[in-house]
């Protein structure tokens, strides 16, 4: 579930001189205030939904919505909205948001880099993630590598979400069946997302 709401708060707030309160009559009593609506997910201030003016009287405490405004109070307070930028706060959960879709860009990156690095230096015991066919994983494991070739020993079983690889990936799957690779024939297999992931 997500949560998403809508929230204001006040960006700015002033005296007004020369006003008298329509409702009590004090003079000189009226607050003029720019108030900056937002949407907030999970209450994290997101998007700015446009900002309003209000009046309060200091005397009674009454508040006027711009409509219920006096013209006098409304030409006073009106301009208070033109001088009066969105806090960059209100955009808040933006911020977090491409935070955090950078960092999975940055995992990702990482996660390729290290993949290829694995490759082109195998070592025994590395774990290659190997997708067969639609709906089919499957894991090998290197049992020794020669100059140009790579053999590993093939997992028994096969799971049909990547997700579940850690379940079979266990020492008692494995069948040393003799299978090699080139080095090339590897990096091929990697680009080609046919090995989707080296564990070391
Ligand atoms: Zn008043």
């Amino acid at each position: 579930m997500i949560f998403f709401g809508k929230k204001a708060s006040v960006i700015k707030q002033e005296h007004i001189f020369g006003l008298s309160c329509p409702s009590c009559q004090a003079n000189n009593s009226i607050h003029g205030a720019v108030v900056g609506n937002y949407g907030h997910l999970y209450w994290i201030p997101t998007i700015p939904l446009g900002k309003t003016v209000v009046a309060q009287c200091e005397h009674c405490r009454k508040t006027f919505d711009e409509k219920d405004m006096s013209i006098q109070m409304r030409d006073a307070i009106r301009p208070m909205l033109e001088e009066t930028k969105t806090p960059l706060t209100h955009f808040s959960g933006l911020f977090v948001i491409g935070g955090l879709f950078a960092l999975g860009i940055y995992a990702s990156i990482n996660n390729d880099r290290d993949n290829l690095a694995f490759i082109n230096e195998p070592a025994v015991g590395d774990v290659y993630e190997i997708k067969e066919a639609y709906n089919e994983y499957t894991t090998q494991k290197v049992v020794s590598v020669t100059v140009d070739s790579v053999y590993c020993a093939e997992n028994q079983y096969s799971v049909n979400k990547s997700r579940g690889l850690s379940d079979i990936d266990k020492d008692k799957n494995y069948v040393n069946t003799g299978v090699g690779y080139s080095r090339q024939e590897l990096i091929n297999m990697l680009k080609a997302d046919k090995i989707t992931k080296v564990k070391r």
